[in-house]
């Protein structure tokens, strides 16, 4: 068992091969959908409840003695090893904190073990040949459950579709970042400039507009009007209740909201707005991906739970253009990879994400170059947890060289061509 950064418990587990051994360490959202892969928790007074012998127990008891002696190249096999032998449709019999950790790090093993790296070794799993570096997503402000503000949206993001490499985007945010924290405390003192749990700031602000005019004034202030652009995660599922949206101060329904949501996009010139609605919310998506979605991404994060069925419905639905892919709502790193396909199939933009409770693993970084995902989510520029997927990323940037392509251009034609 480890801490992960919120300080609770997070299962670790290590596989060992005969040439290589590697670990991986699960994490944990607060905003989460409804149909993600359960994770298994004590209950009891240890950790308040969130402890996980339970999972560890499975790990050592279940899974390892399945998997003993197994050809660690055969990811599929190792994971249908573990899904045959939870055997329920959401993993709660042996907890997805107990299998994923174990298929991560079998991943990371194998790569090892073929001595090549682990964006690669992913690479050859998801049959891509390009080497592409992710557009960083960064989240700058945060709200919601991530933070104790009266914030409705849970991120705020800078989209750095106009630089010209990734170490040039990583530069732009986090400059962005910076000049940002200075407008916050010389508007609002000192506390506003306390970060949530994804290292965004978390000031006393109510209106998301309000947050906007200040991100405005930073992309000002810094220059980079023109190349960055603002996403939103509205993670709406925390202000939905009894089929009605809570939204600074007024209830209203979901075709009021939807012209709340419209508004944002347009007075803010959004590159993309995910969770906008709640995750049974189907109505609301279709009628936003219409009226906006050739010029936004319109993302499911809890309404699509890297579930290649809701994957597929989006698209028979036209629900949404773009998907959140977080190897925790699924479980294993094959459904993890067959989600990426079927995004890829649909058409969609996929945005591999981390998760608000995260840890030093850095794993996301391979899975976002290994499958060629043209955008990655990992919170802001600080806290280790964060900053460890960017630096990653950077370090993949080192080693490809010339080979490897920023995304941002990719991107921009794509939103040019919707
Ligand atoms: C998200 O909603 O996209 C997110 C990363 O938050 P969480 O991990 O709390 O679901
Ligand atoms: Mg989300």
């Amino acid at each position: 068992m480890l801490l992960d950064s919120r300080g609770n418990p997070a299962v670790e587990a290590e596989v060992q091969t005969q040439k290589a051994t590697a670990s991986a360490i699960m994490p944990e959202g607060a905003s989460t959908g409804s149909l993600e892969a359960m994770e298994l928790r004590d209950g009891g007074k240890a950790f308040l409840g969130k402890g996980v012998k339970k999972a560890i127990a499975n790990v050592n008891e279940t899974i390892a003695p399945k998997l003993k002696g197994l050809d660690s190249g055969n990811q599929k096999q190792a994971d249908k090893i573990m899904l045959d032998l939870d055997s329920t449709s959401n993993k709660s019999r042996l907890g997805a904190n107990a299998i994923l950790p174990v298929s991560i790090a079998l991943c990371k093993a194998s790569a090892a073990a073929q001595g090549i790296q682990v964006f690669e070794y992913i690479g050859k799993l998801a049959e891509n040949k390009e080497s592409i570096l992710p557009v960083p997503l960064m989240n700058v402000i945060n709200g919601g459950k991530h933070a104790g503000d009266e914030l409705a949206v849970q991120e705020f993001m800078l989209v750095p579709l106009g630089a010209g490499s990734y170490s040039e985007a990583l530069q732009f945010n986090v400059e962005i970042y910076q000049t940002l924290k200075q407008i916050i405390k010389d508007k609002f003192g000192k506390s506003a400039i306390n970060v949530g749990d994804e290292g965004g700031f978390a000031p006393s602000i109510s209106k998301t507009e309000d947050v906007l005019k200040l991100m405005q004034l930073a992309l000002k202030e810094t220059g980079y009007e023109k190349q960055v652009r603002i996403a939103l995660d509205f993670a709406a599922n925390s202000f939905h209740h009894n089929e009605k949206y809570i939204f600074e101060g007024k209830e209203c329904n979901n075709m009021q909201f939807l012209e709340i949501v419209e508004g944002l996009i347009e007075r803010f010139n959004l590159a993309s707005v995910e969770d906008p609605f709640a995750e049974q919310d189907w109505q609301a998506f279709c009628a936003l991906t219409k009226s906006k979605g050739a010029k936004c991404q319109i993302v499911g994060d809890d309404l699509l739970v890297t579930s290649v069925e809701r994957i597929q419905r989006a698209l028979k639905l036209s629900a949404c253009n773009s998907v959140i892919i977080k190897p925790n709502q699924v479980g294993t790193v094959t459904e993890t990879l067959k989600a990426v396909q079927a995004a890829k199939d649909a058409g969609f933009n996929f945005i591999i994400s981390h998760r608000s409770g995260d840890s030093e693993d850095d794993f996301i970084a391979d899975l976002a170059v290994g499958t060629g995902a043209l955008q990655i989510k990992a919170g802001a520029p600080a806290r280790s947890e964060r900053t460890a997927k960017y630096n990653r990323l950077l370090r993949i940037e080192e080693m490809l060289g010339k080979k490897g392509e920023y995304a941002g251009k990719r991107l921009l034609e794509k939103f040019q061509n919707e």
